[in-house]
């Protein structure tokens, strides 16, 4: 790619669209809890593309949730093709202190519901693309824009594509890694053990069966054994395996035996873990404990559990093309690279996975302000995000 016509490009990066489209989208509520999340960000997507003269569809992936397409380059060579990816639903807003929807900026930081997850990174996906056609420079390949439904719960937008394309050669994710690249991450599953005891009036006790003492013993099986197996296992993309004790829930009252504990936990696998062993290893520590006690009852499920959904780990190797591609991009456009996982979950497994695409995560902002009450995203992190998208279409699409 000769240098220039990233110079080119970016004569013709506005910046200050690219912050108001930014505005724009979080101006429009698109978060879990509305009937359909996406449904007006990816009607004012689709607009606001095909205006901008892009080839671009708005396909249905279920009723009125509509993922967005664009392209920009006809070539046909199938190894000169990139998709920036980003999904258009948000989570709950419930939580937030600051307005959701104002786009306000205040010391260098746009804030609302998805500025860092992820209309920030929507804008500068979109940006990129806006400058290069703007730029009038040709690709031998093509660079498509794909706004997804439905990442916050179960992917479907980012599956549909799996399953129907478009299929490129390479994809970057846009979730938030203050533009450092993340080239894996861990799978995710949701865990449930359930102790059934027997509730009896709290002055005869011995007529219960306590399932808040007998979870005691679970909590301190995983919290001393278990946990730190888990944690001593490695990967050198993904980094390491990891649980989470998140939410318990027992009994009823004070004076009533507790007849029933529930314990949830988030257990973060590696590629050579699976998700069927880690729930064994729940089921493994609950039978020990059951030949120990004979009154232990325990069982554990697997959270809204579907088959077809699961979510697996990322892994795009560190000498990976677009991994070499993205530190050459950080390098000219930030003057540094570097390479980590992602501590959390994305679509990139699916494209990866299922899509067969190379796939990597780098994104404007910070995981940490994703989901919370004050969430922003520096603007000038966005801004970078999208020289750094420019650089990489130009050098994967020429
Ligand atoms: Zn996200």
């Amino acid at each position: 790619m000769p240098l220039n016509s990233y110079q080119k490009a970016l004569e013709h990066l506005d910046e200050a669209r690219i912050i108001e489209l930014t505005k724009k989208l979080i101006a429009i509520p698109s978060y879990h809890g509305l009937e359909v999340p996406e449904k007006e960000v990816s009607a004012f997507l689709y607009k606001y593309l095909v205006d901008e003269g892009f080839e671009t569809e708005h396909v249905p992936v279920e009723e009125e949730r509509n993922n967005v397409i664009a392209c920009y380059g006809a070539g046909s060579d199938k190894e000169k093709t990139l998709m920036l990816e980003g999904h258009m639903d948000t989570v709950d807003v419930k939580n937030m202190s600051v307005d959701p929807f104002s786009g306000n900026i205040k010391n260098g930081n746009i804030y609302g519901r998805g500025s860092v997850d992820m209309k920030g990174a929507l804008a500068a996906m979109v940006g990129a693309l806006m400058a290069i056609k703007k730029a009038g420079i040709q690709l031998d390949g093509r660079a498509y824009f794909a706004g997804v439904v439905d990442e916050e719960r179960n992917y479907r937008g980012a599956d549909y594509i799996a399953k129907n394309g478009p299929i490129t050669r390479y994809a970057i994710v846009g979730e938030p890694t203050e533009l450092e690249i993340h080239n894996g991450h861990r799978g995710l599953i949701w865990i449930e053990i359930k102790v059934h005891g027997k509730y009896a009036h709290g002055g005869t006790p011995e007529k219960g069966i306590n399932a808040i003492e007998k979870i005691n013993s679970v909590i301190t099986e995983i919290v001393t054994k278990l946990k730190p197996e888990i944690m001593k296992r490695k990967h050198p993309v993904t980094g390491p395996s990891h649980l989470n004790l998140g939410h318990i829930k027992g009994g009823t009252q004070p004076s009533t035996v507790a007849g029933e504990c529930v314990l949830q936990m988030d257990r973060r696998w590696l590629p050579d873990e699976s998700q069927e062993g880690a729930v064994e290893e729940i089921e493994n520590i609950l039978a020990n404990l059951k030949k120990k006690d004979p009154e232990f009852d325990a069982t554990v499920t697997v959270m809204d559990d579907d088959m077809d959904i699961q979510f697996p780990p990322l892994v795009c190797e560190e000498q990976s093309p677009l991994v070499n591609i993205l530190k050459e991009a950080s390098s000219v456009v930030l003057n540094r690279s570097k390479t980590s996982y992602f501590p959390a979950w994305t679509d990139g497994s699916i494209l990866s996975r299922d899509g067969g695409i190379e796939t990597a995560v780098l994104g404007p902002g910070h995981l940490s302000s994703a989901h919370s009450e004050e969430e922003f995203c520096p603007v000038q992190e966005i801004i970078d995000a999208s020289k750094i998208y420019i650089y990489s279409i130009l050098k994967i699409c020429s």
